[in-house]
């Protein structure tokens, strides 16, 4: 099966350029597959869950793990996104979420993802990885007055369903501490939350991973899976491996047709980001942005930004729905208007980076764990764009499961557990995303 976007979308031989990659020059000596190997367990997809499950399967359980990645490691979001530690990874809201499964499972999800942003804060610290670490909190901005009253019920239902220490401030307040511009009306912050540098954060697990003996070759596109009696055979361009279970780490990277029970299940959407030059303190004064926490707003395509370190502010957005370098280009000139619209004191600022990558989001609208029936084949993807504070645990748990096949029980909230459905008529999948997009344009025209 084709995949959704223009092939510019998968040139994996490139690592794409970004802020991230410009600024991190880490060589981690990793060779490609060059000839026939055996293993217990191969892990395809060398991002944040590929890792996580590799270094939980060594460390806990002793296992002989291969790590293989299409691009150099880490080619895909992990080493691309704005690097939020959030919550939850879904789409559906609280209310959405407790009429589809029952409000103990939708507690249950909230907890797990909690657990997991705090997940992703532990291991930074054991695995000892710097990588430049902002703020304390995550903060939602009312983009219009109407959306106050919305934070004002989600800081509520922080608070009071999970405990999580929340606080809420008025355009005024926000103004002090957070920041001006056209579409600040009032925030809220809960914590945990925080921001990183994605890059040297993988490139942290990498170490680690590799300081735990994980094999990793990267440059290696996994291109054909056979099957004999006992094993499975991975087929490369220039070797092969023969393993007994297969990780499916691919996030919205997965390649259509590679596994059949796979195929049609991720819903690949693009995410774009651009980057300003340097803003100096009179710049930036402009416009009162003082923290460095990372912030979303409250529209239902909603934009997210933050400052870095170095008083760049980063701006993202969904992208586009073809996937070219030319239609991506004229995306990010679009998210610069929108961007200047917001802050409109930054006009004649430069915009210095572009890039963009797959987030991926599935019928469940919630992130999937699993194993498929009658296989060792085991899968973690679909995390919304929520990925920083998802994945790293999504893979832990996924380690448990491939570990312990035969009992195929997670003590994880039923929500993150088991496929979602396949789209009907699948190559429509872009078709009903730009429905889903002009509805969710509309609902912002009209401040709903
Ligand atoms: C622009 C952007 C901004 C984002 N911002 C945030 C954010 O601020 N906070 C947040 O929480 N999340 C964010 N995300 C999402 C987050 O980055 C992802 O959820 C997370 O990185 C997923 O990790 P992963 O390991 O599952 O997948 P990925 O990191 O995408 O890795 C999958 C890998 O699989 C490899 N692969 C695919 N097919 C094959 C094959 N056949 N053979 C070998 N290898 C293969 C790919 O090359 C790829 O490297 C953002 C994403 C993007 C694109």
């Amino acid at each position: 099966m084709k995949n959704l976007y223009h092939s510019d979308m998968y040139q994996f031989n490139y690592p794409v350029k970004s802020y991230w990659e410009d600024t991190t020059k880490v060589n981690l000596n990793l060779e490609k597959l060059t000839k026939d190997i055996n293993c217990e367990i191969v892990i395809i997809g060398g991002g944040y869950t590929g890792l996580s499950c590799a270094i939980n399967l060594i460390k806990n359980y002793q296992l002989d793990v291969i790590l293989v990645e299409a691009g150099k490691l880490g080619w895909g979001a992990s080493s691309r996104n704005a690097g939020f530690c959030s919550f939850p990874p879904s789409k559906l809201t609280f209310d959405q979420m407790v009429k589809k499964y029952g409000k103990k499972e939708t507690k249950n999800f909230y907890f797990n993802s909690i657990e997991s942003a705090k997940y992703t804060r532990t291991i930074i610290s054991e695995y000892n990885i710097d990588c430049d670490i902002t703020g304390d909190a995550n903060l939602v901005v009312a983009h219009h007055p109407k959306k106050f009253n919305d934070l004002k019920e989600q800081a509520e239902l922080y608070k009071n369903e999970f405990g999580l220490e929340t606080k809420i401030y008025s355009k005024d307040e926000f103004e002090d501490i957070g920041h001006g511009g056209t579409e600040q009306f009032g925030a809220f912050s809960y914590k945990p939350g925080f921001a990183l540098n994605p890059i040297k954060f993988l490139n942290g697990m990498a170490q680690f991973a590799l300081s735990q003996k994980l094999k990793i070759f990267q440059n290696t596109f996994v291109n054909k899976i056979e099957k004999n009696l006992k094993n499975y055979i991975l087929r490369t361009k220039e070797g092969s491996i023969n393993a007994k279970k297969i990780v499916i780490a691919t996030n919205g990277f997965y390649q259509e047709g590679l596994i059949p029970q796979l195929n049609s299940r991720v819903l690949p959407v693009i995410s774009n980001i651009i980057l300003t030059r340097k803003l100096t303190d009179q710049e930036l004064k402009q416009h009162n942005f003082k923290t460095f926490n990372p912030i979303v707003n409250t529209k239902n395509l909603l934009a997210y930004y933050r400052k870095l370190k170095d008083n760049r502010i980063l701006f993202g957005m969904r992208g586009d729905l073809k996937g070219s370098d030319q239609s991506s280009k004229e995306k990010s000139k679009n998210m610069e208007k929108q961007f200047k619209l917001i802050f409109p004191k930054w006009v004649n600022v430069s915009i210095e980076y572009s890039w963009r990558g797959f987030i991926a989001l599935s019928q469940k609208l919630a992130p999937s764990i699993g194993k498929i029936d009658q296989e060792e084949i085991y899968f973690s993807f679909g995390y919304n764009g929520v990925g920083v504070g998802s994945a790293p645990w999504s893979g832990k748990q996924l380690s448990k499961l491939v570990f312990s096949s035969n009992s195929k029980v997670l003590e994880i909230s039923k929500i993150y557990q088991g496929l979602p459905k396949k789209f009907i008529f699948p190559s429509l999948r872009l078709l009903y995303l730009k429905f889903i997009i002009l509805y969710y344009a509309l609902r912002d025209k009209l401040n709903m």
